[in-house]
């Protein structure tokens, strides 16, 4: 409303996302692009990226498609760690590209990273695209869209896949506005659609109700972000080889609108759900968060379980929402998930799937949880949990 449409945020907009309401009237359409006509450089692949390049210089990109070859997977680091979803999508990616018959890339972007790449041949990638340059050290929406959105443009990938983490939700964003093409983001599986050379991203859709299988005809690349733990980690072939590719960027700290000043670390219980061997769940039918705190900690604590929860019991205060298991919490893949007292309602069975067993106790033998689980117990968590507690504590710990 305070809006006069001075323009002034265009011009320092880091993405070049913002556009004024008059100038951007297009129609959308699921899996397509907002906004500007899609544009790319006509460069040769060999040739350096300037960082500062203009767009103006591009071929149309509606009709070319043919020319989009290849699946990428960014490979997402912190101070030279690889994020385990990366290793993930390099398994994903393999699959897909194996069915396209193309060559599977990974994207390292970071500060002396040099050395990471063998690690990513082993686990499928034939192809790794590194740029190190101090300016990429930590990540920069700018910086490392910048180089990417290059990259891309200079080597036309028909596929990029990313973890749907912090950082891959928001390069992924950014690059999709940027380059003009469609992004389905926390996909639960993907697929190629041969005849077309589709990818067929399939993720839930209206509240988690209905599988949306969504595609990107008109542009490329097509762009997914998967979250961790959804796909499963492919088995690395140790010494298998691969080609390293090394783009030369330009980049100059001088010329970014962000500094990174500090890195301050977060202080408290950090809770990594994602890695978990075996997690005790609750959800409403624990009654009050005493009941939670007695049997959902008790048998974890017993077992040497991490605890998790549905969003009834994170919403009723019992527990913080970093523990929260399903669609709007994390996705988990434990080799035993205890789900009590949990009804097993769709928006937590997608966080879930990735289980090898899960026991379910719930009082109601029609509850939707028995129809996923591997051990399904009629009963009252109050009751078979405390006379489960020491043969599980014998069994497990
Ligand atoms: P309820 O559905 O109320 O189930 C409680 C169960 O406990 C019942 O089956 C009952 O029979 C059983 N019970 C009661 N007493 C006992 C007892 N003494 N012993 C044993 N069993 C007992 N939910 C999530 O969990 N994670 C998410 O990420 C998530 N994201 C969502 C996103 C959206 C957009 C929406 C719309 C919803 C989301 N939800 C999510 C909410 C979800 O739809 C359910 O409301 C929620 O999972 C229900 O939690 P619950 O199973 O603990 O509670």
């Amino acid at each position: 409303e305070k809006c006069v449409e001075c323009g002034a945020c265009i011009d320092v907009c880091p993405v070049s996302a913002l556009s004024l309401p008059s100038a951007d009237k297009e129609e959308v359409a699921a899996g397509e692009p907002a906004g500007k006509t899609p544009v790319m450089q006509n460069v040769s692949s060999n040739s350096e990226i300037p960082a500062d390049e203009p767009k103006e210089t591009a071929v149309q990109l509606t009709g070319d498609l043919g020319r989009y070859q290849g699946v990428w997977v960014f490979i997402e680091q912190r101070e030279g760690e690889i994020a385990p979803v990366s290793l993930e999508l390099l398994g994903v990616g393999r699959q897909l590209a194996d069915k396209l018959g193309v060559e599977l890339a990974g994207v390292l972007l970071g500060d002396s990273v040099c050395g990471l790449q063998d690690g990513l041949y082993e686990y499928g990638a034939d192809k790794v695209y590194l740029v190190d340059h101090p300016v990429l050290r930590y990540y920069r929406t700018e910086t490392y869209m910048q180089v990417f959105v290059k990259l891309v443009q200079v080597y036309l990938p028909e596929i990029i896949l990313m973890g749907a983490t912090t950082t891959g939700r928001d390069l992924a964003g950014a690059m999709a506005t940027d380059l003009a093409t469609g992004l389905t983001a926390d996909c639960t599986a993907l697929d190629i659609d041969t005849k077309q050379r589709l990818l067929l991203a399939t993720r839930p859709a209206f509240g988690g109700n209905i599988m949306a299988t969504i595609v990107c005809k008109n542009h490329r690349p097509q762009m997914a972000t998967v979250r961790p733990k959804v796909m499963k980690m492919s088995k690395p072939v140790p010494g298998r080889q691969g080609q390293l590719v090394t783009p030369q960027v330009d980049l100059n700290e001088k010329d970014l609108l962000t500094r990174v000043v500090e890195i301050v670390k977060e202080h408290g219980e950090q809770v990594n759900l994602q890695d978990a061997e075996i997690i005790v769940a609750g959800g409403r039918g624990l009654g009050d968060r005493e009941g939670f705190q007695r049997i959902c900690f008790g048998l974890a604590e017993a077992i040497g379980a991490k605890v998790g929860a549905s969003r009834a019991a994170v919403e009723a205060g019992w527990i913080e929402q970093k523990y929260q298991v399903g669609q709007t919490g994390v996705t988990v893949a434990p080799k035993i998930y205890f789900a009590l007292g949990i009804s097993g309602a769709i928006q937590h069975l997608v966080g879930i799937r990735g289980s090898d067993i899960i026991i379910a106790v719930n009082t109601d033998p029609e509850a939707p949880i028995f129809k996923e689980c591997t051990y399904g117990i009629v009963g009252d968590v109050f009751k078979v949990v405390p006379a489960l507690m020491e043969p599980l504590k014998e069994l497990l710990s």
